[in-house]
């Protein structure tokens, strides 16, 4: 096979949405998996809604999400009138096209309309097998603006050509475009490219995925707390099976894995559940380290690296870790609490839980600070705790250092919290009593 090209030319209209995530994320593995390049162009023949901000929220969110691309030379269609101008007149010399009234609005203008040959097109489609359309009903349709302002089907066209581009993988809503740019091509003598058109992202209730179902757009996943890794994965197997039972991929091993054999023909219904389940199972592989560090640039703030055990086994996306900081370890930064409440629920006595307080005071005065560990707490602390009642021991413990009914066990409490301030605490709530 020849060496692969295939193109990610979104229109910078509007913020990148998930399934243009998709359709870049799917050249970029058939690329990857054959050892090719994929170009990023932007197509902005539609002037009026191209914008430079949404051009750099495209390049913004594909470094986000580290999908690796080439940036075309000249990357606007809008820099490529030369190249275009050789085309058109050709077109039109060679009775492929020809310039009429724009109409009568517009008197004075006149717009290239091609000549339509009438007659049925097929493709193999890589995706939906053979396609056939009756071109006829498209009748001279309209190719360019003016002679050197080629419309969406010609630049298309004509990019893909000069881009060398092997493949073209898009949206299952540019298959009807496909039959008017074999058409074109054919009238300019180019080769045919393989086509592929994957299925939509649906909603729950199976329509087209948009903005009226909710979040849309790679900044609204990526201000939910979603990182780049579970989406990726979650949009790879959303219309693509990899075959067995794996289901949580990093990139390069969804490159090593993808053809496009495996895409399916029905529309893919997208569910925010399961990309949950991908963001936890992503955020679990991360090292602490690296968790910290996301979750500190999420939530603006530092992040104790400590918290990080905790975190992991409980929010799913790091807007929920943030949440978690505030909502249950705002007892790291200050405790305060009703002293009933070292009670037990009443089933303890001030004299029971003081004295339980005072031995626990001893034994961990003799810790040395590098023994101040989860583990390590636990092994000292739980014979005295085993022997005179688990509940009546570690509960006072719990909530002189948490100042909650419920918290993380006592051991990762102290932890947490260190040794000069776990002994305050503690001696703060035997004066309580
Ligand atoms: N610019 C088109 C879009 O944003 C893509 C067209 C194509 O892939 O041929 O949907």
């Amino acid at each position: 096979m020849a060496k692969v090209i295939t193109r990610f030319p979104p229109s910078p209209t509007g913020h990148l949405h998930i399934g243009g995530v998709r359709t870049a994320l799917f050249n970029y593995l058939f690329t990857a998996h054959n050892g090719g390049t994929m170009y990023l162009r932007f197509e902005d023949t539609d002037r009026e809604r191209s914008k430079p901000e949404f051009e750099q929220d495209i390049l913004d969110a594909l470094a986000w999400l580290k999908i690796p691309y080439t940036l075309a030379d000249n990357p606007r269609q809008s820099e490529r009138t030369a190249v275009y101008q050789k085309y058109i007149p050709k077109l039109i010399t060679d009775g492929h096209a020809y310039e009429a009234e724009a109409g009568k609005e517009n008197p004075d203008k006149k717009v290239v309309r091609f000549k339509n040959p009438n007659k049925k097109i097929s493709f193999q489609d890589n995706v939906r097998g053979e396609v056939t359309f009756d071109t006829t009903e498209l009748g001279d349709f309209v190719i360019a603006r003016s002679i050197d302002e080629p419309l969406y089907h010609l630049a298309v066209v004509i990019d893909d050509h000069e881009m060398g581009v092997t493949h073209v993988i898009r949206g299952e809503d540019h298959i009807s475009n496909t039959p008017r740019q074999i058409l074109i091509l054919e009238a300019l003598g180019f080769v045919r490219p393989e086509y592929a058109h994957i299925p939509l992202i649906l909603a729950p209730d199976r329509t087209k995925l948009s903005k009226r179902h909710g979040a849309v757009s790679v900044n609204e996943y990526k201000a939910l707390g979603f990182i780049p890794e579970a989406l990726l994965n979650y949009l790879a197997l959303l219309g693509w099976n990899p075959g067995g039972e794996q289901e949580l991929f990093t990139l390069d091993e969804l490159a090593k894995e993808f053809t496009l054999d495996r895409v399916h023909k029905a529309g893919a219904v997208f569910a925010i559940e399961k990309l949950k389940w991908f963001n936890r199972e992503h955020l679990k592989k991360l090292s602490d380290t690296e968790y910290a560090k996301r979750l500190g640039e999420f939530a603006g703030k530092a992040v104790d690296g400590r918290l990080v055990p905790l975190l992991k086994e409980r929010a799913a996306t790091l807007q929920e870790a943030a949440q978690t900081i505030d909502n249950e370890f705002g007892f790291l930064d200050e405790v305060s609490y009703d002293p009933e409440l070292l009670l037990q629920n009443g089933k303890s006595t001030a004299e029971v839980a003081s004295l339980h307080l005072k031995a626990l005071t001893e034994l961990l005065e003799n810790i040395p600070d590098e023994g101040f560990t989860a583990a390590q707490l636990k092994d000292i602390l739980w014979p005295y705790a085993d022997s005179q009642g688990r509940g009546p021991v570690l509960w006072p413990l719990r909530v002189a250092l948490s100042g909650k009914e419920r918290s993380p066990d006592p051991f990762t409490l102290l932890a947490l919290i260190g040794k000069q301030r776990s002994l305050e605490r503690i001696a703060s709530a035997a004066e309580k009593l």
